[in-house]
């Protein structure tokens, strides 16, 4: 039985449908990634999903529990890590962990005797005693995510865990997950970045404009959706020379900001034409879930 299924969920602000029609089900430890440009309806989906903002059409369980009607009752076996950081300021780490474990009706002895355990795995046992403002951005992002996990739950929703951190504080992020991921716990997570979602998720929905617009393993929508190899042309030349060889050279090709991107199945005899262009440089790489994201959302940007 999935965990999570939603079915038709519409969300309606004023004449607006932020939400329309989405159908989702993830699998008990399935690691499932929500993606979409800003303004997609993921941070709706979400609230709507913990019962924080009601439906205005549309069916939602968690488990046994039917949303909105039962979510008090489901967000106890759930765990939330917010975009923005609330942690209490006047308190140590410990004591941040203490207080929201204490909402859970958790007693001090089972406080103590599972806050070490939150510590170690998310690299915050030496600031056990340390004041909030003493933190760096990584260990305030590290602690929300110890906060989560103070009651155990099942389910762990996490909207942008990584945003705004160094590669160092992110993936120490992401080792966090793994371990939680290999303990079989299930996740919900929105993220920006591509290379977070194709490492982590199990599977990925896409949405826009409140819509699915496609769902898959990352490795099947890499596959299905575009070319294998990718070539990268900049120079200042390069809008002239897409115009003469883009069609031929390449299965597919878009010209963005003076960078040419080539998709191909088969990139050699590109490369071998490029090689005696000396105005233009050139990347080859595999293509990833950035390009099949950009291909299904657009390049334009969004406010
Ligand atoms: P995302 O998380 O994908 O960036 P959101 O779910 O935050 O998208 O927002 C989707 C759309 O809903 C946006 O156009 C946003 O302005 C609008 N929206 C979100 N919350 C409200 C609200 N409380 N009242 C009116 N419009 C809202």
């Amino acid at each position: 039985m999935s965990l999570i299924s939603v079915h038709k969920l519409s969300k309606q602000y004023e004449a607006t449908e932020v939400v329309r029609g989405l159908d989702l089900t993830i699998q008990p430890g399935e690691c499932f990634g929500l993606l979409g440009p800003n303004g997609a309806g993921k941070t709706t989906t979400l609230k709507m999903l913990l019962g924080l903002v009601s439906p205005s059409s549309g069916d939602i369980r968690i488990g046994t529990y039917r949303i909105p009607e039962q979510a008090r009752l489901a967000r106890q076996t759930i765990g939330v890590m917010p975009q923005m950081d609330n942690l209490d300021p006047d308190f140590t780490v410990t004591e941040n962990l203490r207080t929201y474990g204490r909402y859970f009706g958790l007693n001090l002895d089972q406080l103590n005797a599972r806050i070490p355990g939150l510590l170690e795995l998310t690299g915050l046992t030496s600031k056990a005693d340390s004041q909030i403002p003493t933190l760096s951005g990584g260990m305030k992002r590290r602690l929300t995510l110890a906060r989560a996990l103070i009651n155990d739950p099942e389910l762990i929703v996490l909207d942008e865990p990584t945003t705004g951190l160094d590669p160092q504080a992110r993936h120490a992020i992401w080792s966090g997950l793994r371990r939680l991921i290999q303990q079989g716990k299930t996740i919900l997570l929105t993220t920006h970045f591509m290379e977070e979602a194709e490492r982590l998720c199990d599977r990925l929905a896409i949405i826009d404009h409140g819509q699915l617009i496609a769902t898959g393993t990352p490795r099947d929508l890499i596959a299905s959706e575009v070319e294998p190899q990718v070539t990268e042309i900049y120079g200042e030349t390069v809008t002239q020379w897409a115009e003469q060889h883009a069609g031929s050279c390449c299965d597919r090709h878009e010209l963005s900001d003076e960078t040419l991107y080539c998709y191909t199945h088969d990139s050699s005899s590109l490369l071998t034409i490029l090689q005696n262009q000396t105005a233009l440089r050139y990347l080859q790489r595999p293509s990833n879930l950035e390009d099949v994201f950009l291909k299904l959302t657009g390049r334009e940007l969004r406010d």
